[in-house]
């Protein structure tokens, strides 16, 4: 038998989930992975190998749906089938709010789960779906230890002065409060970071997050010190479908003059903004990257401006910068969103090696430039899978 992990990120009507064997130490071996979608409808189950390959498919008809209790039922059951050799030790969930009560993954029980419970009002999205595997689990597996790590739990060690709006104290005191998320992927990057720059690992460093959300971490010495998202997910950098920041005179303006109320504002800004909504096209940057339309080339305009803009800032609250990462699905394989990019960062030092650029890094800006240039693939469910791993290890 072969000690396993789970890892399971579940959103509202999908389950993306990750086996890892346990070796010895901290060693995790990825397995296998895969995602279910659309488990309130005609559902769909496909499992990939390390590989790539197809490792396993499923279909439901759409009058018998899965939900999310079938969903899992029939994961655990696929799993068995597939690996009859490991044992799961553990579940890994990605939660996406910790409040300000936790500052690492932590074991789930009922009073945990109803602390959890307490912060759905604070990601009304995301929470709730979050949590419901949790439930699920307690369940059908009481006897399986689960563990959430939260998005949040990682810029815990933020300043207060990062952490705060300048909006009453009794407000702050209610949790409206800058959080911060895309902690695990933050988190991953650290503990690799020094195996390809010691220099920027002990350092000042600003991890670009860049994918279909997109944020910006500032790391001091590895430890989170400032981010650009803050109360929720859509503060800071323009997104796939999200603004990011703008006014608040500008939700008031939607308000009163425009009639719209909060379904309207919250439609608007989390799914038809961002590179979607300036460019009229896509959401997808590949699209965007491939158009010749001015309104896609603007909107990918404003997305590298506004890295630039918060790179600035970010530098600001390090005090200096010696490095940026660049990661996530944009980060990792968008060598145009790179260049411009490290184009406005040439005031800090950043100079940029083009033919490593093109070729995709890891190191991308050349030999003499003060500030050094990444490209470091993030792995949110490995982080997630080691965190679960030390939780039930103690
Ligand atoms: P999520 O936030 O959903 O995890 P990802 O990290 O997978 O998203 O990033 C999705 C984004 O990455 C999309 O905007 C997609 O267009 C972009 N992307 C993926 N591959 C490429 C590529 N080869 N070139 C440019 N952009 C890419």
């Amino acid at each position: 038998m072969s000690d396993a992990i789970l890892v399971l990120n579940a959103g509202s009507s999908s389950l993306k989930f990750a086996a890892y064997i346990a070796g010895h130490g901290d060693e995790l071996e990825f397995e296998v992975g895969g995602n279910l979608e659309e488990l309130y409808g005609a559902a769909k189950f496909r499992a990939r190998a390390p590989d790539g390959s197809v490792a396993g498919e499923h279909t439901w008809p759409a009058e018998t749906p899965p939900r999310h209790e079938g969903a899992l039922e029939f994961l655990f059951a696929w799993l068995r089938e597939y690996d009859k050799d490991a044992k799961f030790m553990a579940v890994g969930h990605r939660v996406v709010h910790g409040g300000v009560q936790y500052s690492a993954p932590t074991r789930v029980d009922a009073g945990v789960l109803a602390t959890l419970e307490t912060f759905v009002p604070l990601a009304p999205l995301h929470q709730p779906h979050n949590l419901l595997p949790i439930k699920v689990l307690q369940q059908q597996r009481p006897e399986l230890p689960q563990v959430a790590c939260f998005d949040t739990a990682f810029h815990r060690s933020s300043p207060p002065l990062a952490q705060a709006y300048a909006l009453p104290k009794w407000l702050s005191d209610k949790g409206v409060r800058r959080y911060g998320f895309h902690g695990m992927s933050y988190q991953y990057i650290a503990s690799v970071l020094p195996g390809f720059d010691a220099k920027a690992a002990a350092g000042k460093t600003v991890v670009m997050h860049l994918g279909n959300g997109s944020s910006m971490c500032a790391l001091d010495n590895g430890q989170s010190v400032a981010s650009t998202m803050g109360f929720t997910a859509v503060e800071g950098l323009p997104m796939g479908t999200r603004c990011g920041s703008v006014d608040p005179g500008v939700l008031l303006y939607l308000m009163q003059q425009m009639n719209m109320d909060a379904g309207q504002i919250e439609a608007l800004i989390y799914k038809e903004s961002g590179l979607l909504g300036v460019s009229g096209l896509s959401s997808d940057m590949r699209v965007l990257l491939d158009s010749d339309a001015p309104d896609a080339r603007f909107a990918v305009e404003l997305f590298c401006y506004r890295i630039g803009r918060e790179l600035g800032s970010l530098a600001a609250a390090l005090g200096g910068l010696d490095a940026i990462v660049f990661t996530a699905g944009i980060g990792q394989n968008a060598a145009a969103v790179r260049a411009k990019v490290c184009s406005h960062a040439a005031w800090l030092g950043v100079e940029l090696d083009e033919p490593a650029n093109e070729a995709g890094g890891p190191r991308i800006s050349t030999p003499g430039s003060r500030a050094a240039a990444w490209v470091i693939p993030t792995d949110e469910e490995r982080m997630i899978a080691r965190k679960t791993l030390d939780a039930v290890a103690i």
